[in-house]
C-alpha cells in the first residue's frame, strides 16, 4: 500500500509503498477516510531527536473495517466506520480495561515509530480502542474527535466551574478544541489569544467571546478591560520556550494553568512569581476513551461542531508539499489526508 514516509530531519515526507499492516490478536485493519496533519507531526519532523527513518506518522484518522483480527473484541465487522485512539495497550492490564490506556505499561503509540501511522492507505488499530462512528458523523468528523478529545480532557482535568473566565493561549486545533469545551461547561467568557489574527475569526465560530491579537496587545491587559474580570484559568495551548513563565506573569493570583502545549524543550520558570500568587499549574496529556466517546455522542446531538476547524483536504499525491506547506505561518486550519 501506498504511504506517506519520514526519512530525515528537515526533509519533506516521500511517498513510497510499504508493507500491509498485518493485525494482530485483538487487532483491526481500518481503511483511512480521513486523516488530520497535527502540528505536533510537523514538530517532530523537523527538530531533533526526530524519529526513526521510515516512520508513517499520522494518529488522527476516521477509516472503515477492512479486516477484523483474531479475538478482536467488540464485535467488529468489515465495513463498520470507526475512529481509534492512537494507541494499542496491553488489553489486560486494569488502565487498558479502565479505558485509560495511556497508563498502560505496554502503550504502543500509533504514527511515532511504534505502530505505523494513518498518513497511509491503511493503518492497524486495537479493537479495543476504536469506537463506532454514529450514522450521522462522516469520516472528517471523525478525524476531528482525536483533537476534540485532546481540549475535553485538558478542560475536564482543569476542573472548570461553569461562569468562570478562561483565557486560551493560541488559535490552533487544540486551542479551538479547548475554547469549545470550556464554553460547553458553561464558562462565562473565553478570550482566545493568537499571535496570528487570521485565526481569531475561528476562534469565534468555537465560541470565544474575545478575541486577542497577541502580536499587539498585552493578553492580560485586554482580558481585562474586555470582560472586566481576570482569568480563572489559563489553558497554554502552544507549547513554545518562555511561554509558560509570560503564562505565570499574567495570571492572577490563586487562578490555574492548564499547560496543554507540548514544549519538547528545556524551558525556564521563575517559581518565585507563581509560588508568591499560588499558582495551580496542571500537566495534561491526550485523553482517556471516555473522552472520545463524549466527543462523538455531543458531534452525533450536534452539540458541537467541529467543521469549521477543517479548512482544506489533500491526496497523498501532494501530500509532501502540503505538510511542508503548514511549517510556515498559514491561514490554514486542519488540513485533511484523504488517502
Ligand atoms: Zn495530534
Ligand atoms: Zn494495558
Amino acid at each position: 500500500m501506498r504511504a506517506a514516509v519520514f526519512r530525515q530531519l528537515g526533509e519533506p515526507l516521500t511517498v513510497e509503498d510499504v508493507p500491509e499492516p498485518e493485525p494482530a490478536p485483538g487487532d483491526l485493519v481500518l481503511e483511512v477516510k480521513s486523516c488530520g496533519i497535527c502540528g505536533s507531526d510537523l514538530h517532530v519532523s523537523d527538530v531533533p531527536p526526530g524519529l526513526p527513518p521510515g516512520t508513517v506518522m499520522g494518529h488522527e484518522f476516521a477509516g472503515e473495517v477492512v479486516e477484523v483480527g483474531p479475538e478482536a473484541p467488540g464485535g467488529w465487522k468489515v465495513g463498520d466506520r470507526a475512529c481509534s485512539l492512537p494507541f494499542i495497550g496491553c488489553g489486560r492490564c486494569a488502565a487498558c480495561l479502565g479505558g485509560d490506556g495511556t497508563a498502560c505499561a505496554g502503550i504502543q503509540a500509533t504514527g511515532l515509530g511504534q505502530i505505523p501511522g494513518a498518513y497511509a492507505e491503511r493503518v492497524r488499530v486495537g479493537g479495543l480502542e476504536t469506537l463506532r462512528l454514529p450514522d450521522s458523523v462522516d469520516f472528517e468528523q471523525g478525524a476531528t474527535v482525536e483533537p476534540l478529545a485532546v481540549g475535553l480532557h485538558a478542560v475536564r482535568k482543569s476542573g472548570l466551574a461553569p461562569g468562570a473566565n478562561v483565557l486560551v493561549i493560541g488559535a490552533g486545533p487544540i486551542g479551538l478544541a479547548t475554547t469549545l469545551w470550556a464554553r460547553f461547561f458553561g464558562a462565562r467568557s473565553v478570550a482566545v489569544s493568537e499571535k496570528a489574527a487570521g485565526r481569531l475569526d475561528l476562534a469565534a465560530r468555537f465560541g470565544a467571546t474575545h478575541g486577542i491579537d497577541a502580536s499587539k496587545d498585552m493578553p492580560s491587559v485586554v482580558f481585562q478591560r474586555e470582560t472586566g474580570a481576570s482569568p480563572d484559568v489559563i489553558f497554554e495551548c502552544v507549547g513554545v520556550p518562555g511561554l509558560l513563565q509570560e503564562c505565570i506573569m499574567m495570571a492572577p493570583a490563586r487562578s490555574k494553568i492548564v499547560v496543554v502545549g507540548v514544549c519538547m524543550q528545556p524551558d525556564t520558570i521563575f517559581p518565585g512569581m507563581a509560588i508568591l500568587k499560588e499558582l495551580s499549574l496542571d500537566f495534561v496529556i491526550a485523553y482517556r476513551r471516555d473522552d472520545f466517546v463524549f466527543t462523538l455522542d455531543m458531534l452525533d446531538a450536534e452539540r458541537i461542531d467541529s467543521k469549521p476547524m477543517i479548512t482544506d483536504r489533500v491526496g497523498l499525491d501532494g501530500f509532501a508539499e502540503a505538510f511542508e506547506a503548514l511549517k510556515k505561518p498559514t491561514t490554514q486550519c486542519k488540513v485533511l489526508l484523504q488517502p
